[in-house]
């Protein structure tokens, strides 16, 4: 594949403390800013950022952020800034506000801001918002025209989020390079500006994630949890926003986010995040890419470590149904998903095989 496209945020920040800091990154893109926040968030650090905001002389209009990333929200924050135009749009919380604030860009244009204050899945970075139907089921990923202008990470806000978060984090930036080589073997297109080839730029932040992810999960996740902040918290922050951000909108998803969202069908697995179904995921995805054991042993032994998924149980599926099963393995194979990028034979058998064969091998684990 020759031709190659490419497609990030313009600018990414992250640095302590920057969520105090936020008013002169806001001015330089223009007068005015719609926020979109999370009620948490806005308790926690509103008056900070109401303050850095005021200094900067960016004039605000601020929405608490209803819960739900569907057209119901989006419309309902429009219309409260009928007549605004403003220069930029922010969203400021977890992957849903974030998305939402994208979408609310396409409807009153203004540049786009992603804050994000959990580091638990790599939305802020990206091109695409993913929609959600008013009960939380999937809707659909909206390819949007542009990518943010800019993201913000503040490492002191992500280590006080609760530290699944962070693992969860992980789990998605798990599938990245996984889940690249897939769409490398298997000649897939990527989702820049319609589908391009992959380019060496996504394929390198791909491995660069990885390795990043096999060195500091551990320890950043220690870290986390006494609410400290390291290099390697820095480190996998990054990872998990950036890089991963970067390889999968470069490079393409493949089962491992195909079968989670075919699971995520079945309503045992709808208390489990994102990122923690996409790591069970990525299991699957070595099974069916028949990769060697000892990077089957390599990617167990990680999820093992830092408790993510390895089993049905562990995605809140302990009871499904074969029949459950089957359904989610079509569902992961509708077209259009992910799944057809994988570099495997391609049936609900093969999908559903996969899926009990890392369960087997998950409970085997655990003994
Ligand atoms: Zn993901």
């Amino acid at each position: 594949m020759s031709e190659r496209g490419f497609g990030s945020c313009a600018r990414y920040i992250q640095r302590r403390g920057e969520i105090g800091r936020l008013g002169p990154h806001l001015a330089a893109l223009g007068p005015s800013a719609l926020v979109v926040i999370d009620p948490f968030i806005d308790s926690a650090y509103g008056a900070l950022i109401d303050a850095s905001l005021a200094e900067a002389g960016v004039k605000v209009q601020k929405i608490v952020f209803g819960g739900e990333c569907w057209t119901g929200e989006v419309q309902r924050i429009t219309s409260a800034a009928a007549g605004m135009l403003p220069a930029s749009v922010v969203g400021i919380g977890g992957g849903k506000t974030l998305d939402t604030a994208k979408l609310v860009a396409q409807e009153t244009g203004g540049r786009i801001v992603c804050v994000a204050t959990v580091a638990s899945t790599d939305a802020p970075t990206s091109g695409l918002a993913m929609r959600y139907h008013q009960d939380g089921s999937t809707d659909r990923p909206i390819f949007l025209p542009r990518n943010p202008d800019l993201v913000i990470v503040d490492p002191d806000v992500v280590v006080k989020a609760p530290v699944r978060f962070l693992i969860a984090g992980i789990g998605d930036a798990l599938s990245t390079w996984i889940e690249a080589r897939s769409n490398r073997d298997s000649r897939s297109k990527n989702y820049v500006g319609g589908g391009h080839g992959m380019p060496i730029a996504g394929m390198a932040i791909a491995r660069a994630c990885h390795e990043v992810l096999m060195r500091d999960a551990q320890g950043a996740v220690a870290a986390a949890r006494l609410g400290v902040v390291t290099p390697a918290v820095e480190n996998i922050i990054e990872a998990n926003t950036l890089l991963s951000g970067l390889g999968f909108e470069n490079c393409g998803c493949s089962a491992a986010h195909g079968i989670h969202n075919g699971l995520s069908i079945l309503p045992g697995s709808h208390g489990k995040l994102h990122g923690e179904k996409v790591a069970f995921g990525t299991l699957c995805v070595l099974v069916l890419e028949d990769r060697p054991q000892s990077e089957l042993d390599e990617i167990f032994g990680f999820c093992e470590a830092l408790g993510l998924p390895t089993t049905l149980e562990a995605v809140g599926l302990g009871d499904a149904s074969p029949e459950d099963l089957r359904r989610g393995a079509e569902a992961a194979l509708v077209p259009g998903e992910a799944t057809h990028a994988t570099h495997a034979e391609l049936t609900p058998e093969t999908v559903l095989a996969a899926i009990l064969a890392v369960d087997a091998m998950g409970r085997a684990r655990l003994g």
